[in-house]
């Protein structure tokens, strides 16, 4: 019997699908068979009628995300498979089984062939987040291979949800636990040990994905006076005083966030006199501040959510780094950050250019960064390297 909800493309509209990029858009659509609703499996067809991949159906600009490129139905065999396989990579890569990092992704939507689905593990919690209502629609059957695959070393489950659908979406997702409801332990990364709040917390708990950046920043920290800014629950400030440098100071426009981060030094430099917490904006305290630092972070949150107001951020890197290396004493380094999406690596470099070029200071690129290990890419999907970073030295 042929599958009932099919998606018929445009003629042309296959060659990205046959170069295996795992989105459809809705204007590659020529016409729907079997009337798919959000969350439904569909089978993609080019306009010959040839299949060339299966997905999880949704309305919207991405009308589907594909799943496979081959002609199988996903039941809960399908997920085991996916699922074990992240698992695996994790382990292969020497998070899953390390000693002194316990916090850690298993698994990264598209980098992991799991459009939709996010899911981070701090020491014995998973926080799960959906991102496409064909994964919330089975979230009973993803748990359950979660609980399996990681075993005793699973005690509990949050789902945090509310917000990462979209809103006209035919689901009304609750954030809550799926079982075990104790609050996170304090979970380590390199030896260094963080507080996470899950529930009330920025993403899942904790910029899992800064953590080989917030390493390199440990290594340039000795005997610098260090400004963190934008620096949630103080990630990067521990790792610079861990690095021996002579003050860290954090500034976050967030109340909530600055408590969160002395209490992270206080777990780990008890009684140290070495770090500073402000609460602030960061474009007023550059402005306003006459400290100058050895060393400054920028980690802003995205800046760019959609394409339309990409030169309105651009134009705030640009301003947000110039005010930072005017605030850097000679011979000091800018660890410099954008996540947003559509940023291209090309288009931040070239806003961190023309403000080093306004401040008329030497600059020297040390460090082109990106994202770890456990938030992977997948090759036909360079979308999903959202992160982009610079070191540099500025004279
Ligand atoms: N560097 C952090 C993550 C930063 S996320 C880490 O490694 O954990 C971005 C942070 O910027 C959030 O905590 C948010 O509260 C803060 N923020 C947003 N707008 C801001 C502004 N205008 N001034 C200062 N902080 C801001």
């Amino acid at each position: 019997m042929p599958y009932l909800k099919q998606v018929i493309l445009k003629s042309g509209k296959d060659q990205s699908l046959r170069r295996y990029h795992p989105w459809i858009f809705s204007g590659a659509i020529k016409k729907m068979i079997g009337n798919p609703k959000d969350g439904d499996i569909v089978k993609v067809f080019d306009n010959k009628g040839e299949f060339l991949a299966m997905g999880h159906y949704q309305v919207g600009s991405i009308a589907v995300r594909v799943l496979s490129f081959e002609d199988k139905e996903p039941d809960r065999e399908f997920w085991y498979i996916k699922i074990a396989e992240s698992f695996k990579y994790r382990q292969i890569i020497g998070l899953a089984n390390s000693a002194s990092t316990n916090v850690y992704r298993i698994v990264n939507a598209e980098g992991d062939g799991m459009p939709g689905l996010i899911a981070d593990y701090y020491d014995g919690t998973l926080v799960v987040q959906f991102h496409s209502v064909g994964m919330y629609l089975i979230r009973d059957i993803l748990f359950d291979i979660f609980s399996e695959i990681i075993g005793k070393k699973l005690l509990s489950i949050y789902d945090k949800s509310q917000k990462t659908l979209p809103y006209k979406a035919p689901v009304e997702p609750l954030d809550g636990w799926v079982f075990g409801k104790e609050s996170i332990k304090p979970v380590k990364e390199y030896g260094n040990i963080f507080k996470i709040d899950c529930e009330s917390g920025q993403k899942t708990g904790f910029y899992i994905d800064q953590r080989e950046n917030r390493k390199l920043v440990q290594e340039y920290s000795i005997d610098r006076k260090v400004l963190n800014m934008f620096g949630y629950s103080g990630g990067f400030s521990v790792y610079a005083l861990r690095g021996d440098a002579n003050l860290v100071h954090t500034v976050d426009s967030s109340a909530s966030a600055i408590k969160l981060a002395e209490t992270n030094v206080e777990l780990n430099f008890p009684g140290s006199s070495r770090h500073k917490a402000f609460t602030a904006d960061a474009f007023k305290y550059l402005d306003e501040s006459d400290n100058k630092y050895d060393l400054i972070i920028l980690d802003p949150p995205a800046f760019a959510k959609h394409q339309n107001v990409l030169h309105q951020a651009l134009q705030g890197y640009k301003r947000l780094n110039a005010k930072a290396i005017n605030s850097i004493r000679p011979g000091g380094f800018l660890f410099t950050f954008s996540c947003s999406q559509v940023v291209s690596r090309e288009n931040f470099r070239k806003s961190v250019f023309v403000a080093a070029a306004n401040t008329g200071r030497s600059v020297r690129i040390l460090h082109n960064l990106s994202q770890p290990a456990d938030h992977p890419v997948s090759i036909y999907h360079p979308e999903g390297e959202y992160m982009k970073g610079l070191v540099l030295y500025v004279e």
